[in-house]
């Protein structure tokens, strides 16, 4: 039996103690954990990484604190507008949704489109007609309101500026204090298949239609049994021009690279001289684990059959 794990991020950013209440900080220890552990049950009873990731990803989207699901930012329009993505390793196959409205758990959309639709990558209204013909649990405006997003939003909504994510300050303040808050899982089956999942409501006071790399197969999101599943969090632009998450397989692949190696190689190296800000987080096929980021923190958690199990939102 292969060594099976899995690693769940909730957002990158200047997360930083002295901004955190000690009720604050349980609250998102708790959801990371809530996460992890529901991700891991579906390794042990044997199931599939795809089913796993799948799985944190609807806890956390489930999750007020999180950007993706319920509590997802504000666009430019006062709207919350959803992209989500995941790929298996296994066979390369993926499904992607970008710009949906009104789905409950878009991972749940995303999972369908790369099951049941012949294609990898829906957007807007027609993944939306998607969604409502396979059956998909759709929610009203109300369920995914949060009065921290509106505030957050209405502090910035008459200006130019999009931002990154949760923070109750001014325009310059939010646009040097960035906090990301997109979701993401990766894991590794006991059968040594691997897969990763990621969720956002994107950027804060977002317009013309913008997506960022989430939902992107090889920008924010990737998997290949061959190298490594990995799910990003950050600027989503920089990542994208980046190919982040593919660059990683590259690495590991063309160049022999370990994970953690060509991980470390993409974040702390290539993206920071892109002013690329954020991170990842990465399985292979043997059940290794990574998660680095080159922000002050990212909300952070890992679960595997050797008992390791830890959560961690700060730089320590
Ligand atoms: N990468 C996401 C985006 O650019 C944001 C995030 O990670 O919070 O849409």
């Amino acid at each position: 039996m292969n060594q099976f794990s899995i690693a769940i991020h909730g957002g990158a950013g200047t997360i930083l103690k002295e901004d955190m209440t000690a009720e604050l900080e349980q609250a998102y220890i708790k959801g990371l954990q809530e996460a992890v552990t529901a991700g891991y049950a579906v390794l042990e009873e044997g199931g599939s990484a795809v089913n796993a990731v799948k799985a944190s990803i609807v806890v956390l989207e489930d999750n007020l604190l999180f950007n993706a699901g319920r509590g997802s930012v504000f666009t430019k329009k006062g709207l919350q507008e959803m992209d989500a993505a995941i790929m298996d390793g296994k066979d390369l196959s993926a499904g992607s949704v970008a710009g949906i409205r009104n789905v409950r758990n878009p991972i749940e959309l995303a999972t369908e489109v790369m099951l049941h639709s012949n294609h990898v990558f829906l957007s807007g209204k027609g993944a939306n007609d998607f969604a409502i013909k396979q059956g998909i649990k759709l929610e009203p405006d109300e369920y995914f309101f949060s009065q921290f997003r509106y505030d957050q939003w209405k502090e910035i909504r008459d200006s130019d500026n999009y931002s990154l994510d949760h923070t109750h300050k001014g325009v310059e303040e939010l646009m040097k204090d960035k906090k990301f808050g997109t979701v993401g899982a990766v894991a590794c089956d006991m059968h040594g298949n691997i897969a990763g999942a990621t969720s956002t409501g994107g950027m804060t006071n977002k317009k013309y239609g913008r997506i960022g790399d989430s939902p992107l197969i090889g920008a924010g999101t990737y998997a290949n049994n061959k190298t490594c599943a990995i799910s990003c969090t950050g600027h989503g632009e920089p990542f994208i021009c980046a190919v982040a998450a593919h660059d990683v397989s590259c690495l590991m692949e063309y160049k022999g690279m370990s994970l953690q190696d060509a991980m470390y190689e993409v974040v702390k190296v290539k993206l920071v001289k892109m002013d690329g800000e954020g991170g990842m987080i990465g399985v292979d096929a043997k059940g290794n684990v990574s998660m680095i980021f080159n922000s002050a923190g990212m909300y952070r958690g890992m679960r595997n059959s050797k008992g390791e199990n830890k959560i961690g939102i700060y730089n320590d």
